[in-house]
């Protein structure tokens, strides 16, 4: 596909069409890696963050947050819970903390979680670090990194974060070089329906994508929250109708154009629509990442206001998606790290 073709993909509005793209994007995904859904546990490990990113509700300046850290017991905890209810792989997400303190226990919870559960491949989502800290995570038996460029655009970059030097757009490409490097299994991502973000911003960003050459791909709709800068803007936005539209329609025309990638179903697509999941897994996606935060800490990560699931403690936010996945029609492959075969090809 060219990006005159995304564009009139992601162009669609008819739900016939749509459809006709979401069920095409639906044979390859069948054809090329099966009708199969791999399953990471998200830990949200802190919701302490130095940036001051203009969208996001733990933003630095965001003093109405109850700032948290999981305690060692509860980030073992959720991974003994992971490993027990079959999944591949844990993800432990945080807001991007730099400094000894951070990095030396996060490389010992990785050590610990990779010597106690061996199976469960370890992904980490934590921010910019140095080649160095990367290297240190991943001698410490992380393997796969997840680090959204949030939009592939300078200019829209620039417009949805402070301009200092915390928030440079060639930092964070670096850093998705970096990680590459490093031997990480590399994910990226955008949100959708930002201020000021066009169709042909989408098309370069899935562009973007493919001349990164990524592993992994989770991105959903951009979803103000009160307490951010952005949210002045929202009167500007595409209605949110339409941002989960084109949400659905960036996934199916990523997986047309990179086959044989892992690309997730996001948390946000569930907020905008109670079905939104599985529409995404429908539309191409392969990858959901349950929540497994113990239950009051999770309340207070809330990068966007009505945060699903944020309610349902992790057995029964298990069980509510196991439900919804399978009764579509999709196969969910358990105790399957679910390498991306994008990511052995290129080996
Ligand atoms: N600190 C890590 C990092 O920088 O990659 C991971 C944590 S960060 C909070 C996780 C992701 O949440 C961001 O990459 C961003 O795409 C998403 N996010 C933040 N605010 C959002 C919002 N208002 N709507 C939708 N997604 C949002």
């Amino acid at each position: 596909m060219d990006k005159s073709e995304i564009i009139s993909i992601l162009s669609l509005s008819k739900d016939d069409e749509m459809q006709a793209v979401f069920d095409k994007a639906l044979s390859v995904k069948e054809k090329n890696i099966g009708r199969n859904v791999y399953l990471r546990g998200l830990i949200e490990l802190s919701n302490i963050c130095r940036k001051d990113c203009l969208y996001c509700g733990i933003r630095r300046s965001n003093a109405n947050v109850m700032r948290y850290s999981l305690s060692h017991d509860e980030v073992i905890e959720a991974a003994r819970f992971t490993d027990k209810a079959g999944f591949g792989s844990i993800v432990i997400q945080s807001g991007e903390l730099l400094g000894d303190a951070f990095i030396d226990t996060l490389t010992s919870y990785v050590e610990e979680i990779h010597s106690l559960f061996p199976e469960l491949l370890i992904t980490l989502s934590c921010g910019e670090q140095t080649p160095e800290v990367y290297r240190r995570w991943f001698q410490a038996g992380a393997q796969r990194y997840l680090l959204r460029i949030e939009s592939s655009n300078r200019e829209l970059y620039s417009k949805i974060h402070p301009n200092d030097e915390f928030h440079s757009f060639d930092a964070r490409i670096k850093a998705l070089y970096d990680l590459r490097n490093e031997g990480y299994q590399v994910g990226t991502g955008v949100m959708i329906g930002l201020p000021w973000q066009t169709i042909d911003n989408l098309a370069d960003d899935l562009l973007f994508f493919k001349d990164l050459d990524v592993d992994m791909i989770g991105m959903g709709p951009f979803i103000e929250h009160s307490e951010t800068p952005l949210y002045a803007e929202r009167e500007y936005l595409w209605p949110l109708k339409t941002r989960f539209e084109k949400s659905l329609l960036m996934i199916a025309a990523l997986r047309i154009l990179m086959p044989t990638i892992n690309i997730a179903s996001s948390t946000a697509l569930e907020s905008l629509d109670p079905l939104g999941r599985q529409k995404g897994l429908l539309a191409g996606a392969n990858v959901v990442m349950p929540n497994v935060t113990p239950l009051y800490k999770k309340q207070n990560y809330r990068l966007y206001e009505n945060k699903p699931g944020v309610h349902l403690d992790p057995s029964q936010s298990l069980q509510a998606i196991s439900e919804s996945i399978e009764g579509c029609g999709e196969h969910i492959c358990y105790r399957n790290p679910g390498v991306p075969k994008h990511f052995i090809d290129r080996r």
